[in-house]
């Protein structure tokens, strides 16, 4: 980082801005904006924009390095926080490839460097989150749903249905704790029926049930379809190749909850494999706030992003974010080169091309991908050409 550098990545996001239009949240009047800086990630908050000419002169005059505004709505946005008067918050989620548990290219890459199939990774995350989760068991629909690229290497969704905005904390809490996998009780999913004065039955979960009961034995189903799959979960071979011959009668008496005509000894650990299979890889996300803290700030879509230069560029739709590629999609200084000293092991593959690694070297690069080195600390901008 340099006094030289700061400016020209500055002059790039200034320009940016006062060519951006339609930056302004829904209600933008009762948002909450914060805005960080080269040596601040959030080095202001409290400000709010009556406007969407009052936003837009105030990016294109400061050209914040970072822009973050509010999940919450309020009535007195740019208040103190007892001050501001909470009227409701969206419900949002934050998957970053970050945190994503083994992923196998990040201890080649460490975790300062992000690479396609990090992003690759955590879009994947996303289409879970909304598919297996969002939709079927809470029912929103897709329209109800804002997906952005976070502008480094993950995603955001936001959700501002009515129904979502007076949610609690704890009910936050809840959500995410669902659907980041707290383990579920799984002796709570079984009880036993009496057949007759002799005999009992064990029942359990069906694949149409709701929640983690239906999302289980629908993924027990699928697994029965093959020997390997039923052994992977760690089923003994005996009882796999039993539910294997007989898998018609599986499916059959598990679509009705009848766990008594399928003996598998490990029950338990055999259901947590089924479950961690199906839970969004986040590590430990649930401590994190991003959808428990109604007050949060996060990054505004379509704004740049101040460790990389792309674009938080909103995705339009789920069918739109299947063939989005980011490093092509949101590069935004796409206008001319500049001069870096630069020293970076990595392979950039940005709008296309690939770049280095460098090993201490003058290089005259494309502006994106010289502003995308610098900010990851890699690169000095020594002349802007
Ligand atoms: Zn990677």
């Amino acid at each position: 980082m340099s006094d030289f550098g700061n400016k020209t990545v500055s002059g790039l996001i200034k320009n940016y801005y006062s060519k951006a239009l339609n930056m302004a949240p829904d209600r933008l009047a009762e948002r909450e904006f914060g805005f960080g800086s080269f040596s601040s990630r959030i080095a202001v908050r409290h400000t709010s924009f009556a406007t969407e000419r009052e936003l837009h002169s105030y990016l294109a005059d400061s050209a914040p390095l970072h822009v973050d505004y509010s999940a919450a709505y309020y009535r007195h946005p740019a208040a103190q926080m007892d001050k501001k008067e909470w009227l409701g918050s969206e419900l949002r989620f934050d998957i970053d490839a970050g945190d994503i548990v083994k992923l196998p290219c990040r201890i080649e890459h460490g975790k300062e460097w992000s690479c396609d199939k990090c992003l690759k990774a955590a879009k994947e995350e996303v289409i879970k989150l909304i598919e297996n989760f969002l939709v079927p068991d809470f029912g929103f629909s897709q329209r109800e749903m804002e997906i952005n690229f976070s502008g480094n290497r993950g995603y955001h969704v936001h959700i501002r249905k009515e129904s979502v905005l007076s949610l609690s904390k704890s009910a936050r809490e809840e959500i995410s704790s669902y659907i980041f996998g707290n383990e579920p009780d799984y002796a709570a999913f079984f009880y036993t029926t009496r057949v007759d004065a002799r005999h009992e039955k064990q029942m359990g979960p069906s694949p149409n049930d709701g929640g983690w009961r239906g999302k289980v034995a629908k993924a027990f189903l699928d697994a029965a379809h093959s020997k390997e799959d039923l052994t992977s979960l760690g089923i003994d071979k005996t009882t796999a190749s039993w539910i294997f011959r007989n898998v018609a009668k599986v499916r059959e008496e598990v679509s009705k909850g009848n766990w008594d005509f399928v003996r598998i000894p490990n029950r338990e650990s055999v259901f947590e494999n089924l479950l961690s299979r199906q839970v969004i890889n986040q590590g430990n996300r649930i401590d994190k706030g991003v959808t428990n803290d109604p007050s949060h700030l996060m990054r505004l879509p379509n704004s740049i992003h101040g460790g990389t230069g792309l674009i938080a560029k909103k995705v339009p739709s789920l069918a739109a974010l299947d063939i989005f590629d980011p490093m092509k999609g949101a590069v935004a200084f796409r206008e001319g080169e500049l001069k870096v000293k630069v020293d970076s092991k990595y392979k950039l593959t940005i709008n296309g091309a690939e770049f280095g690694p460098y090993k201490n070297e003058e290089k005259t690069l494309p502006t994106y991908a010289a502003t995308y080195l610098y900010l990851k600390g890699l690169a000095d901008i020594v002349d802007s050409k």
